[in-house]
């Protein structure tokens, strides 16, 4: 048996990254996994401009006896045009470019008007301070900048940042195909009646809901009967055209479990068992030109499964390099928990504030086929292999879900 760590390592060691590309546009880029490193061609802000509604003025001409005059307005799209001529200012509103010759903004509320139409003066309360309430060209972003680095996964503000560089199409990896099914005898697709000694295949829709988040084109198979032939059949097919196939079911040691048998046949068992709980049968391999995942049949086992070894290869698969580790928060275990030891072990809980740090309580029967524990839960314990019993109060690791799993 494998420890979680030798198999995710085993697992991602076995997986290359896609290289082809394709140009989209920008607003189809969330989710996708950047192709190349991304340099500013230009500024941003392109030109200094205003930071606040007010006056634009020189600060040399300060202290201005009978205020300074003004010698028109500057909009946001509209700028003043020529140089400010001595003892005058500019009305000025936020993002309008500063005027030649302007070397500071002052707010609105810190000026006082005396006057109207051409006798217009503006009187400051306060000496102005070079550069003040004026957003410099290059500020954001200076040209040259790196900004994005090829395998980030773009995000909301990453296709902002794009868009303010007059970006319209982002060169992104393609995605990676992926191939799903559910294997069992038992299962029925929801809305079928069921007959008796059936079950609905739940495991289908959450992990094409995790697929979903992860942005990966995916085939559905559908749910395939226990007998080795259809297995066989339907996994040679789904290995022509996809870059992964992942199963669920028929991968542990029962008469009913085919997976394995069959991959041996028309592919290669890279590992099988890890030493995690629940999902121990996790098996992976190779079929063909594509990987092979294989869930173990329980949801609960499938999920923890999906989100600790397949989504890290999907992710690598994809072309995704993040150097961010999963957040872990200690936290103090509302009541004792039962572990023997052997086995990482996952418990579906609930993390909350507690005072000045956090405590966690589960979220009741932890079998692997308990997927309400998994709804009502916002975190795993994370307790180690080698860790035994926990006592009420006892520190331990806790895992509180992420995008994957919300
Ligand atoms: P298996 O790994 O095929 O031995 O399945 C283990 C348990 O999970 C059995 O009780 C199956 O009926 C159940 N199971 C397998 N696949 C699914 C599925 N897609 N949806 C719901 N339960 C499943
Ligand atoms: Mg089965």
């Amino acid at each position: 048996m494998l420890s979680l760590e030798e198999a995710r390592d085993r697992l991602l060691a076995a997986v290359r990254s896609v290289t082809e590309r394709e140009t989209v546009p920008l607003r189809d880029g969330l989710d996708r996994i950047l192709a190349e490193d991304l340099l500013a061609a230009r500024a941003v802000p392109p030109a200094d401009n205003s930071a606040m509604d007010g006056y634009a003025l020189r600060c040399a001409d300060w202290p201005a006896e009978g205020g300074l005059a003004l010698a028109g307005t500057a909009t946001a799209g509209a700028p003043f045009k020529g140089a400010l001529p001595a003892g005058h200012c500019v009305r000025i509103m936020t993002g309008a470019l500063v005027p030649d010759g302007c070397d500071a903004v002052i707010m609105q509320e810190e000026c006082d008007l005396s006057g109207q139409g051409c006798t217009a003066r503006v009187h400051l309360r306060r000496a102005p301070r070079p550069g003040e309430n004026i957003r410099r060209a290059g500020e954001d972003i200076a040209v040259g900048d790196g900004l994005l680095d090829a395998g980030r996964r773009l995000r909301p503000a990453d296709l902002g940042l794009l868009a303010s560089l007059g970006l319209s199409a982002v060169e992104v990896l393609r995605r990676p195909r992926v191939a799903l099914l559910s294997t069992g005898s038992e299962l029925r697709e929801p809305g079928e009646p069921l007959a008796e000694g059936q079950i609905y295949d739940s495991n289908r829709y959450l992990l094409t809901a995790m697929l979903r988040r992860l942005d990966v084109a995916i085939t559905d198979l559908g749910i395939c009967a226990d007998t080795p032939e259809r297995l066989q059949a339907v996994l040679e097919s789904a290995a022509r055209g996809h870059d992964v196939v992942i199963a669920s079911g028929g991968v542990s040691v029962g008469e009913a479990d085919h997976t394995r048998r069959v991959l041996d046949r028309i592919g290669r068992v890279d590992a099988y068992k890890v030493a995690m709980k629940p999902g121990k049968p996790f098996t992976f391999g190779i079929l063909g030109e594509a990987l092979f995942l294989g869930l173990p049949g329980n949801p609960v086992s499938a999920t923890v499964t999906f989100h600790q070894l397949a989504l890290p290869a999907l992710r690598q698969l994809a072309g995704e390099r993040s150097g961010e580790s999963p957040l872990l928060v200690p936290a103090r275990a509302a009541a004792p928990l039962r572990k023997k030891p052997g086995r990482a072990d996952f418990q579906r809980a609930v993390l909350f504030a507690d005072g000045d740090g956090h405590r966690v309580a589960t979220t009741g029967s932890q079998g692997s086929g308990v997927l309400s524990s998994v709804t009502r839960a916002n975190a795993f314990i994370r307790l180690e292999a080698e860790r035994g019993d926990v006592a009420a109060g006892d520190t331990v690791s806790v895992l509180p879900f992420d995008r994957w799993l919300m």
